[in-house]
């Protein structure tokens, strides 16, 4: 047997799993079996809300979820692709929560804040930036290169008395077991009224729904697979208030997606086939007209009149 492999699952029937983070039952299908050393989950589906989720979640060790790598989270030093995706992502971002933010310089957290490159970016446009990152490589490099303040830290050893404007979340949340409990203590560093901004995978997207199991799940990392409407969903459970969501493509994933299906398994960011890369182009075009993305961007309020239910 393969040391990961996952597998469309063979028997769909619904049964009793761990219960739904975004609308607490309990029935679910398991759609994929994903095998990981000796290990198996499911990736199920709640039969209630849609919600797709790993039960058991096959990374249990905190540890095994920091990141170390340097290069691939800044776009492996491409200058050209740095540029644009300050300019299509990261600028878009910055526009969004101006709308919803006082003037000055709003005080901003960055919880995974990697290697510092978004961070800096946001820095740069005058938000007094904080970093929270678990991985001690790349919270060195954040603070040699971009001269970030990082604190070294798992999210969930944190705490601080500062109350923040906003709170930047970018490709994290997936990642966390219990995001309720994770999303309650974001709130609690938040003044009222402050801004939630997370950027996140949509598992609604066409990708998914074409290539299925053939499709980039990261596992066995992602433990949680949103759409906009189950993350909305969850958000408003835990306190916070819809100001803004949209989509972007994330056109990397497709080309090594469809080298997978094509020519069989690609080692993750190699450079596929070129036949992978010119079939890509039109499913994202597609993906785009159909707002079937595979990234989102959520803009939420710390909900003042939520606090009593939070
Ligand atoms: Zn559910």
């Amino acid at each position: 047997m393969p040391m990961e492999s996952l597998t469309k699952s063979l028997n769909r029937a619904v049964h009793r799993g761990k219960p739904c983070v975004v609308c607490g039952r309990q029935e679910v299908k398991s759609l994929y079996t994903y095998c990981y050393h000796e290990r198996t989950s499911d990736i199920v589906q709640c039969v209630n809300c849609g919600h797709l989720y790993m039960d058991p979640v096959p990374l249990v060790e905190l540890n095994t979820r920091t990141m170390d790598g340097v290069a691939d989270s800044e776009f492996w030093g491409n200058a050209f692709l740095q540029g644009l995706h300050e300019r299509l992502v990261f600028n878009r971002e910055i526009r969004a929560v101006r709308k919803f933010l006082p003037g000055g310089t709003p005080r901003l957290l960055d919880i995974g804040s990697g290697t510092g490159w978004a961070t800096f970016i946001w820095q740069k446009n005058r938000f007094a930036v904080t970093g929270l990152e678990p991985s001690l490589e790349r919270t060195k490099r954040a603070r040699e290169l971009y001269r970030i303040p990082v604190v070294h830290s798992h999210i969930e050893n944190f705490s601080t008395t500062e109350l923040y404007d906003i709170v930047v979340m970018r490709h994290l949340l997936e990642h966390i077991e219990h995001p309720d409990q994770m999303l309650r203590k974001v709130r609690s560093f938040l003044k009222p009224g402050g801004l939630l901004l997370i950027i996140i995978p949509n598992i609604n997207s066409i990708g998914r729904h074409l290539f299925r199991e053939n499709w980039e799940w990261v596992l066995p990392w992602h433990l949680h697979f949103y759409t906009p409407k189950t993350l909305s969903r969850l958000l408003e459970k835990v306190g916070f208030e819809k100001l803004k969501v949209y989509q972007m493509p994330s056109p990397l994933w497709y080309p090594h997606t469809i080298n997978k299906a094509l020519f069989g398994s690609a080692p993750r960011f190699k450079f596929p086939h070129i036949i992978a890369v010119l079939l890509s182009l039109p499913i994202v075009f597609l993906g785009m007209l159909l707002n079937l993305n595979d990234n989102m961007t959520l803009i939420f309020r710390n909900s003042a009149s939520a606090a009593l239910k939070g």
